[in-house]
């Protein structure tokens, strides 16, 4: 059986969940949780988080803000966001992961 990991191709790669731009590297496991349904921050809730290099670093040393403000930054650009959004999406983000933050279950 075939169960080589494929990059690319048929697969998609598999992204940050955090700032959706570097290729992860580090999954964080959560309990389900639900968010702010129906607003544009409305994730699945999945109970895996993939994070890149960068994110998994401001995670594992507490830095939430910056993670915060990372992850907001790279929403704007990939979704070309006026300034005016940026404020409302800020908030969202943030209580995300604050949710996110609360459910994460402490690697053992
Ligand atoms: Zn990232």
């Amino acid at each position: 059986m075939q169960t080589a990991m494929h990059l690319g191709g048929e697969y998609p790669v598999k992204l940050c969940d955090f700032c959706s731009h570097g290729l992860f590297v580090k999954c964080y496991t959560c309990y389900s949780f639900v968010y702010l349904k129906g607003t544009s921050a409305e994730h699945d809730s999945g109970q895996e988080w993939n994070a890149c290099a960068e994110c998994a670093r401001l995670i594992d040393t507490d830095k939430w803000k910056a993670l915060t403000e990372r992850a907001v930054q790279a929403f704007a650009r990939q979704n070309r966001l006026a300034g005016y959004e940026v404020p409302l999406i800020r908030e969202e983000m943030d209580y995300l992961h604050r949710a996110l933050r609360q459910n994460l279950i402490p690697e053992s």
